[in-house]
């Protein structure tokens, strides 16, 4: 290292100690997958994410919003462990089953900071974070050896495999760089073939806009009708290109149940005691009560609310009718959308989507109202 006062291997075991699995140095620019990314957000791929058109420059170039940055500290928690279900249905990712990683990542990175900063490096060189910070971090997590670039576009690290929490620090500092990570995916297409939504629409392009880790918590409003049966008995996000990965067997908390993890990665109570219905049903005061420290804010109440009854549906889950029905009546048109869509499924000559019809005022539900009946 050139010019920092503190050796590799000291900052290495300093982020170990922190909590981080894996550590790695590299370059504090994503090279050439920089262009990938152009490319996907010129074939707009992004979907709605205006906010990663709005940063691009600052993306691909992280010297434009912090000059004189050299190197990244890659790091990696491996999140691996059991399904996320609500009682009696719903899947949930397995990053969003525990608390929200945004805070006890972000947490991490700023007690390696400061760390770093109280062992010698200087006071408020270092900038970093988890996805809330305009850089391509899984880029950063290739070039610094973290994982090779696997044809889902997830990062696998062959040690860990591929439930990966990414983050980095990028310092002024030249620090000496990794090797990059052996392994490729050869010539498995487990992915490609599993995703329900042939939204890995080539290897390494994933389209956003097909992807139920976008349609159920990026995206507002009304989904495709496609996609929803797609959903199947996804709530909130999908791990399928992840469970069927042959690299999965390396990650290391896959068996690691109950109080046995880390308390980050232990269930949410939200996952732990409620069901689709109690979903759908909340009101804004049990949304904010309730839902506090859980990824799964990311979608909103309205969109976890819809995506209930889409998953409701995709059961025929006859006893969730009287909610089904209740909801027609919501304020939230994308919810009564919704709601009907679920009943249509259910049972298509429920008289509520006749008695709903002729009262709607607004044309989507009247459309969804109208599709639901024809389904008789
Ligand atoms: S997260 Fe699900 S929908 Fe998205 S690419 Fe993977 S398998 Fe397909
Ligand atoms: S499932 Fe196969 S092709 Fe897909 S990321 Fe894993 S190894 Fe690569």
């Amino acid at each position: 290292m050139s010019n920092s006062k503190l050796s590799a291997d000291s900052i290495r075991s300093i982020a170990h100690e922190v909590g981080f699995d894996l550590v790695r140095f590299g370059p504090a620019s994503p090279g050439d997958h920089a262009q990938r990314f152009n490319e996907w957000l010129d074939a707009g791929r992004h979907g709605e994410m205006d906010y990663l058109v709005k940063n691009r420059d600052r993306i691909v170039d992280p010297q434009q919003w912090r000059p004189g940055v050299r190197s990244s500290i890659s790091v990696a928690v491996d999140y691996s462990g059991p399904q996320g279900e609500l009682q009696g249905g719903g899947r949930i990712a397995r990053y969003a089953v525990g608390r929200d990683y945004h805070r006890w990542l972000g947490k991490r990175i700023t007690k390696l900071r400061n760390q770093l900063e109280h062992a010698g490096l200087p006071h408020g060189s270092m900038t970093g974070g988890t996805d809330a910070v305009p850089v391509l971090e899984r880029a950063l997590a290739v070039r610094s050896g973290i994982g090779f670039l696997a044809k889902s576009s997830m990062v696998i690290s062959p040690t860990h495999g591929p439930y990966l929490q990414l983050a980095e620090l990028l310092v002024p500092e030249d620090l000496p760089h990794d090797a990059a990570a052996s392994g490729t995916c050869g010539s498995c297409t487990a992915c490609l073939d599993a995703c329900p939504t042939d939204a890995i629409v080539a290897p390494f392009q994933v389209d956003s806009r097909r992807c139920l880790s976008y349609t159920t918590i990026e995206q507002r409003g009304f989904v495709d009708h496609d996609l929803r049966e797609a959903q199947g008995e996804w709530l909130f996000g999908c791990d399928i290109c992840l469970e069927v990965c042959p690299f999965t067997s390396k990650s290391k908390r896959r068996d690691v149940l109950g109080i046995d993890r880390p308390k980050d990665l232990q269930t949410h109570q939200v996952v732990e005691t409620w069901t689709l219905v109690d979903v759908l049903e909340m009101d804004e005061e049990r949304y904010n009560a309730e839902f506090v420290g859980t990824a799964m804010r990311r979608a909103k109440r309205s969109g976890m609310r819809r995506n209930a009854a889409t998953v409701l549906g995709n059961r025929r889950e006859e006893s969730a009718l009287p909610a089904l029905v209740a909801a027609l009546g919501d304020e939230d048109p994308v919810v009564r959308g919704h709601s009907a869509w679920a009943i249509g499924r259910i049972d298509a000559r429920h008289p509520s989507l006749q008695s709903a019809l002729a009262k709607e005022g607004d044309d989507r539900v009247r459309k969804e109202l109208q599709l639901a009946i024809e389904r008789a």
